[in-house]
């Protein structure tokens, strides 16, 4: 799948439209989702142009790639979340729902998660 650059990531990116930023540097941007679905909802992207998990997984540079992760894990200890604990999660294509088409970490916290995914119905 080709990124499409007029996603809203992409325009979040490049300030086009505003979001609540809690974290920036070289290779992430961390902001509040519009619609949190639990007390603490973030939602980190990477600066590059990658569609999902599986594109930025294959095609990011290793630099990229370990200053992405190091920055969520970064986030979530700036959010003071490492101990009750939280959630991260990343949707890739259709069967996970996945909405954006640029590649985003959700980290969630900031109350009992629950289980990890919904049971699979018998
Ligand atoms: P996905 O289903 O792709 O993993 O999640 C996309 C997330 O982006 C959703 O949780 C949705 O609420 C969030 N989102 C969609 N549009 C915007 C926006 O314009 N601003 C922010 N901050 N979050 C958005």
């Amino acid at each position: 799948m080709a990124y499409d650059e007029s996603n809203i990531f992409a325009k979040i990116l490049r300030g086009e439209i505003p979001c609540d930023k809690i974290y920036e540097d070289d290779h992430a941007l961390a902001f509040n989702d519009i619609n949190p679905q639990a007390p603490t909802h973030v939602l980190v992207i990477p600066k590059g142009a990658y569609v999902s998990f599986d594109d930025f997984s294959r095609d990011a540079p290793d630099e990229e790639i370990a200053g992405f992760f190091r920055a969520a894990g970064k986030i979530a200890r700036d959010l003071g979340a490492v101990d009750p604990g939280y959630r991260i999660l990343a949707n890739n294509g259709p069967d996970a729902h996945q909405e954006v088409p640029h590649f985003h970490l959700h980290i969630f916290a900031g109350k009992n998660l629950g289980r990890m995914i919904k049971p699979v119905d018998k």
